[in-house]
């Protein structure tokens, strides 16, 4: 068990389930999934979809059945069909193609993200160059660094940020991930600091408001647990985060997709509290089979621990303005 709050009062030996909340999807995922299923009800299959909605397996999936064609980039989309653009962002290139091929978009970028995107095109066009911290393979990261792709510097965590050469340290901004942990960041950051004294801060938090409470909630299930379990996809960067903030408290943790994921080993007889999270994509299914799961291995008793309240929402995105003849 890790540092922190203390372990849940309980019947001697009884074995249970600590429960964070919030767990499992943001108003931006939310949003996601739900613009794809209203462009699929209204427009009728196939929609096309540039790269995962999300970044959840189980969410992909369904919506595959459901008639969502999923696509790396726009050239592959017929010309004149529904695209609906990731909650992750693209860069203005994307869109342009989009225009090319004459296709009707639906935009689900998560508006924090857009948020993001906004500082970075005010800042290059005042001059600065960006260090954008974040992870360079990462749909989000590449679609940010497109909006001024000649200002920005990707920073890949603190060793790139130890090295980072710039051409005018005189005028720089540091933006970030939207999915990064809070701890890390600001780490990353403070080096930043110490090696360009100059450099302004972001105009408002850019790690997100769901990113925060979830690490909040691995942090307090780590104090409060022998194991944390965050259910979650393994391309899910918020996900994986939860893990990392749980282990860096002296917890084991692991991130498990679905209940089959989960390792006889993990829950020995030293395990008697298990803490459940799950990262921001993944959905109320996942969570309750994971919490089937560990009832049917003995932890029955489950229990709550709510971090935040979240009573946040974003509409829908516009539909395209032509609609199919
Ligand atoms: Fe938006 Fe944050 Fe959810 Fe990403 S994790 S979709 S930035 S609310």
């Amino acid at each position: 068990m890790g540092n922190g709050s203390a372990r849940p009062s309980g019947a001697p030996g009884a074995r249970s389930v600590l429960l964070a909340v919030p767990s499992g999807f943001c108003a931006g995922v939310s949003r996601a999934v739900e613009t794809v299923e209203r462009a699929l009800a209204r427009h009728g299959a196939p929609v096309y979809v540039r790269r995962q909605i999300v970044h959840n397996r189980q969410v992909v999936e369904r919506l595959r059945r459901a008639g969502a064609v999923f696509v790396a980039e726009v050239d592959e989309v017929p010309a004149g069909a529904v695209l609906v653009l990731s909650a992750h962002g693209v860069a203005p290139g994307v869109r342009e193609a989009t225009a090319d091929r004459g296709l009707r978009v639906i935009d689900a970028t998560c508006p924090l993200v857009t948020k993001v995107h906004r500082e970075a095109r005010r800042y290059a066009e005042l001059g600065y160059d960006i260090l954008l911290i974040g992870d360079p393979d990462h749909d989000e990261v590449i679609g940010t660094a497109g909006v001024a792709p000649g200002r920005t510097h990707i920073v890949d965590g603190f060793e790139a940020a130890r090295v980072l050469d710039v051409p005018d340290p005189g005028r720089l901004v540091w933006l970030a991930q939207t999915t990064l942990t809070v701890d890390e960041t600001e780490r990353v950051a403070a080096e930043l600091r110490k090696r360009f004294p100059g450099l302004v801060d972001p105009p408002s938090d850019d790690i997100c408001y769901a990113a925060q409470n979830r690490q909040a909630g691995a942090k307090h299930l780590a104090g409060a647990s022998d194991l944390v379990l965050v259910v979650g996809s393994a391309n899910s960067h918020n996900s994986c985060r939860l893990v990392e903030v749980a282990r860096a408290c002296g917890t084991p943790a692991h991130l498990v997709d679905d209940p089959a994921a989960i390792e006889d080993g993990w829950l020995h007889d030293a395990v008697a509290v298990v803490g459940v999270t799950a990262g921001a994509s993944a959905p109320a299914e996942s969570i309750g089979a994971v919490i089937t799961e560990l009832a049917a291995r003995g932890y029955r008793d489950v229990r709550t621990v709510e971090v935040a309240r979240e009573g946040q929402h974003f509409s829908l995105p516009r539909e395209p303005a032509e609609t199919r003849p």
